[in-house]
């Protein structure tokens, strides 16, 4: 008997007008995500997407779980495809129970086909009657709190049984709100930020700043690592590098340490918005969370924001470190970003960072330096890394 995968819309449901450009962005990432699974053909019926296998040769687990992990999906199943007869519907039963892993169960029956010679409600008491004595007085049916839902769905040309359904990644579909710059470090925080703007649809690039010698090899790989990880959710990552040593060797001999690490954010913010110009991303994200180091409370997020020249996501913002620990564990770069690598931000740093700086400061300190000519030298070393989602 065919098992198909079958696919319910998450936010995207609600888009109206625009539903058509979600929908065809989504199933084109579900084309490239299940192709290494074998040939499926990927198509909707309402708010239906079918994942369905063109021969036996399909591994349908895999690409049960790279369906599991593309946003804009609410739920997901695997569903035995049948004949458009009651027959054929029932000689699924069997096949479905396994998935009732719970006490009580009930079924819902939809038909698109009104020619169909049953009624939903037949069709639920034949299923269900179906499953209650196959099961012998192991499952009853609840039909207000069910435990397991199963469905039968009889369309125009065949009829689908499915029981249980899993939730999906969520969100909106990669690549239906433009393209944003990840400032990726090797911390916890930035690669969690990178896998929440993809889940608010974002195409993802990034950029990485180093200071090499006082960073090393590993350090950037760790960084490469961490983008590979993400990658499952958000596809191919191009990763931008880009060498600050000499504006940190510049600063360490010529300004106050006190302000070392809010200049530097501000090289790192224009830096990163230069990239982003270049290589057409709309916003920058940070992993920055309110309050968390001296960089990061409101003042200084306020130096270092007013030299974006585009909007910056920040989706940690409001988030206790412990809240981003557990996205970091679920998505798996965790144990990655806690080896104990360097990062530039750690090169040079002052003993008593400025936590409440304000600008006429900052500017003062900051008119020692040949601000434009640092930045350009540091954008010339910019080289970049292209991530594979996989292999
Ligand atoms: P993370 O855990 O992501 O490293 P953090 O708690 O260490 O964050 P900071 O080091 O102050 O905090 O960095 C705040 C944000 O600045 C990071 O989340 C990241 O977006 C960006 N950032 C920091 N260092 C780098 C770097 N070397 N390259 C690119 N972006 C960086
Ligand atoms: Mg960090």
């Amino acid at each position: 008997m065919k098992e198909i995968i079958l696919l319910k819309f998450g936010e995207l449901a609600l888009k109206g007008a625009n539903r058509d450009f979600f929908e065809k962005i989504l199933r084109n990432n579900l084309k490239r995500r299940v192709a290494e699974f074998g040939t499926f053909k990927i198509y909707s019926i309402q708010s239906t997407i079918y994942v369905d296998p063109v021969d036996d040769s399909c591994d349908l687990t895999g690409a049960y779980e790279a369906c599991k992990n593309t946003f804009g999906i609410a739920g997901i199943s695997r569903a035995f495809e049948t004949e458009k007869n009651m027959d054929a519907v029932l000689a699924a039963v069997p096949q479905i129970i396994p998935n009732i892993n719970t006490k009580t169960f009930k079924v819902i029956a939809k038909r698109s086909d009104k020619k169909f010679p049953l009624e939903s409600p037949e069709i639920c008491q034949i299923v269900g009657g179906e499953i209650l004595s196959i099961t012998k007085g192991r499952l009853k049916v609840d039909v207000h709190n069910p435990g397991t839902t199963v469905r039968v769905e009889v369309r125009d040309n065949n009829a689908f049984v499915t029981a249980g359904q899993e939730f999906g990644a969520g969100g909106m579909p990669v690549g239906s709100n433009g393209t944003g710059l990840l400032l990726l470090s090797g911390g916890i925080d930035s690669p969690v930020a990178g896998y929440m703007m993809a889940k608010r649809g974002l195409r993802i690039e990034a950029v990485h700043f180093e200071s090499f010698p006082y960073t090393s090899e590993r350090a950037r790989q760790k960084v490469l690592s961490l983008a590979k990880q993400i990658s499952e959710y958000c596809g191919d990552i191009t990763v931008h590098i880009i060498s600050l040593t000499h504006i940190q060797e510049v600063m360490r001999d010529t300004v106050q340490e006190e302000y070392f690490t809010l200049l530097l954010r501000r090289f790192m913010m224009r830096l990163a918005c230069r990239t982003a110009e270049e290589f057409d991303c709309g916003a920058v994200i940070t992993g920055e969370s309110l309050g968390q180091v001296a960089s990061q409370t409101m003042k200084a997020l306020a130096v270092t924001n007013i030299v974006a020249d585009r909007p910056v996501f920040r989706p940690c913002i409001g988030m206790d470190k412990e809240e981003i620990v557990q996205i970091a564990r679920k998505i798996d770069t965790f144990e990655t970003s806690i080896l104990p690598y360097e990062d530039c931000c750690t090169v040079f740093t002052p003993r008593h960072p400025q936590t409440r700086p304000e600008l006429p400061f900052i500017l003062a300190e900051e008119a020692k330096l040949d601000v434009q000519g640092l930045e350009d030298e540091a954008y010339a070393t910019l080289t970049t890394v292209r991530i594979k989602r996989r292999g």
